[in-house]
């Protein structure tokens, strides 16, 4: 039932273990985006997932989010919104923090760059604790925007980050163990 594409997608992406530091499994999406091929069936299969769904904007997640979702924003006729790590950002800003293992982050998204009503792709590389991605969801939903769905290239579902979303579905395209 999987499409044929995804196989090819998982064989480009390298995995590293121990970086940034001892422990982690590192999923490098770089060697996948040195493969054209890999990397249009990636967007496309993302494009295929959304395009006539109504969706207005599409939100990344700095940084990596800022690779996959701007080409889905545009085969689907979608804004792109980048939510940003702290101090990016030169307009008036909204805050979300979040715990990380040690530590907090925070993302920030631009006041005026999303309306409340509008339909919301947010878009990342991967979900691990989920945290990001709640982050980003708090962001658009707090300007009264719609979250479709969350979408990401890679999931470690070992972290049962998907079970952090309150209940959003969750896309993915490869599980890493
Ligand atoms: P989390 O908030 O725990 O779901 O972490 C997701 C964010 O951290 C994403 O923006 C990822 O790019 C990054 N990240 C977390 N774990 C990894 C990993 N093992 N490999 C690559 N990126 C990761």
């Amino acid at each position: 039932d999987k499409d044929p594409r995804i196989h090819g997608i998982q064989t480009k992406i390298r995995v590293v273990p121990d970086f940034p530091k001892q422990g982690i499994m590192f999923q490098d999406i770089t060697t996948l985006l040195l493969d054209p091929k890999a990397f249009k069936d990636t967007i496309d299969l993302f494009v295929e997932r959304y395009k006539g769904k109504n969706i207005s904007v599409v939100a990344g997640i700095e940084a990596r989010g800022f690779i996959f979702g701007p080409p889905i924003a545009l085969a689907i006729g979608a804004k792109f919104v980048p939510l940003r790590k702290p101090k990016k950002l030169p307009g008036k800003v909204i805050s979300e923090e979040y715990i990380l293992e040690y530590g907090r982050d925070c993302l920030e998204m631009h006041v005026g760059a999303v309306e409340a009503g509008e339909r919301a792709l947010v878009v990342d590389d991967l979900i691990a604790t989920g945290g990001t991605l709640c982050a980003a969801m708090n962001l658009l939903e707090r300007v009264g925007a719609e979250v479709v769905e969350c979408a990401c290239v890679i999931e470690l579902p070992d972290l049962k980050g998907r079970e952090r979303l309150n209940g959003k579905p969750l896309y993915v395209l490869v599980e890493s163990h």
